[in-house]
C-alpha cells in the first residue's frame, strides 16, 4: 500500500495513516469502513464506547482483506479500568469486532483521581503476553502518568494517541515519546474539522502545493513523525485524507503552521477528566 508504516517499540508496524470512527453509528461505521479499506486505508481506530465495534467488524470480514494485511485497534473504556473488569471487557470487544486478536489495545484515558490504571495496564500486559493483543499502549496519557507506567510495569507502551493538531501540537509529550521509543499518535488530527481547516496561513499552504487544506495537516502530521486517524463519512473526504503522500512541506512551510500554536485543548483535560 502507498502509506508507509512505522515500527513500533517491540517490532509490530504499524500504517502511519489510518481511519478514525468517533461519532460513527454502528451501521454507518460499516459502511464508512468499507468505503475506507476500499479507498486504501488497512488501520482502523475503533473502542468501546464508540459502539460501532461490531460494525467495523462486519466491514473489515466483508472486504475479504486479509488479516494480517489490516491493522485494528480498540480501546478500554473508563468504567472498565480494574484488572478483571479489563480483562472481560476486552473479551467484549474481541467478540464484538469478530476477530482473534486486536492489533493495538489501547487504555481510553488515565483517569488519575481514580488510580486504578496500573492495574489496567498490567492486564494488558497479559492480554499482550497470550497474543490477543499485538501491541498495548495508551490514550489521553501525559508524562506523568507515563513515568508511573514506566516505573511500574514492565511494557513499555507502545504508542500514546493524544488530542494534536497545528494549534495543539503536544511539544513537551512527543518530546517525552521519542526519548522513550513511544509512537505518538494523533487524534483529532484535524482538529474535527471545526475553524482549524478555514485558517488563511493553511488555505495559502494548500493553494501553494495544489492539496485541499485537510491534506496539509494530514501533510504536517506524517512529517512530524506521528501517526494520524483522520475521521469522515463522506467518500470524497475519506479519499482525500489517504492521498497525501505525493508532496512535501517544506521548512518555511513547516515554520508557518508552528505559529498556528494556541496552547488550548479542543477535548478534556487527561489530567481532570474521569468521566465513566
Ligand atoms: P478529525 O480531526 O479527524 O476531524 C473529523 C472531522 O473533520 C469530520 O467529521 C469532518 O467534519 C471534517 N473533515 C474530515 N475530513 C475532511 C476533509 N478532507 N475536508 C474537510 N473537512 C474534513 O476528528 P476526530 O474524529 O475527533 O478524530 C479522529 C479520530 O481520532 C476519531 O475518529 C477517533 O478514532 C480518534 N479519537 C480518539 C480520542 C481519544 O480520546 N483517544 C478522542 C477523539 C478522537
Amino acid at each position: 500500500s502507498k502509506v508507509p508504516s512505522i515500527t513500533l517499540n517491540n517490532g509490530v508496524a504499524m500504517p502511519q495513516l489510518g481511519f478514525g470512527v468517533w461519532q460513527v453509528e454502528d451501521d454507518q461505521a460499516f459502511t464508512a469502513v468499507g468505503q475506507a479499506l476500499e479507498a486504501g486505508y488497512r488501520s482502523i481506530d475503533t473502542a468501546a464506547i464508540y459502539g460501532n465495534e461490531e460494525g467495523t467488524g462486519k466491514a473489515l470480514a466483508a472486504s475479504g482483506i486479509a488479516r494480517d494485511e489490516l491493522f485494528v485497534t480498540t480501546k478500554l473504556w473508563n468504567a472498565d479500568q480494574g484488572h478483571d473488569a479489563t480483562l472481560r471487557a476486552f473479551d467484549a470487544s474481541l467478540t464484538k469486532l469478530g476477530l482473534e486478536y486486536v492489533d493495538l489495545y489501547l487504555i481510553h484515558w488515565p483517569l488519575p483521581s481514580k488510580d486504578r490504571y496500573v492495574e489496567t495496564y498490567q492486564a494488558l500486559e497479559k492480554i499482550q503476553a497470550e497474543g490477543r493483543a499485538k501491541a498495548i499502549g495508551v490514550s489521553n496519557f501525559r508524562p506523568e502518568h507515563l513515568e508511573r507506567l514506566l516505573g511500574e510495569t514492565s511494557v513499555v507502551p507502545a504508542v500514546n494517541q493524544i488530542e494534536l493538531h497545528p494549534q495543539f501540537p503536544q511539544a513537551e509529550s512527543r518530546a517525552f515519546h521519542a526519548r522513550h521509543n513511544i509512537v505518538t499518535e494523533a487524534w483529532s488530527p484535524l482538529g474535527q474539522g471545526k475553524g482549524l481547516l478555514e485558517d488563511p496561513t493553511i488555505a495559502t499552504l494548500a493553494a501553494k502545493h495544489g492539496k485541499t487544506p485537510a491534506q496539509v495537516v494530514l501533510r504536517w502530521h506524517l512529517q512530524l513523525g506521528n501517526v494520524v486517524i483522520p475521521k469522515s463519512v463522506t467518500p470524497s473526504r475519506i479519499a482525500e485524507n489517504i492521498d497525501v503522500f505525493d508532496f512535501e512541506l517544506d521548512d518555511t512551510d513547516l515554520a508557518a503552521l508552528a505559529g498556528l500554536d494556541t496552547g488550548k485543548r479542543i477535548g478534556p483535560d487527561p489530567a481532570t477528566f474521569d468521566m465513566a
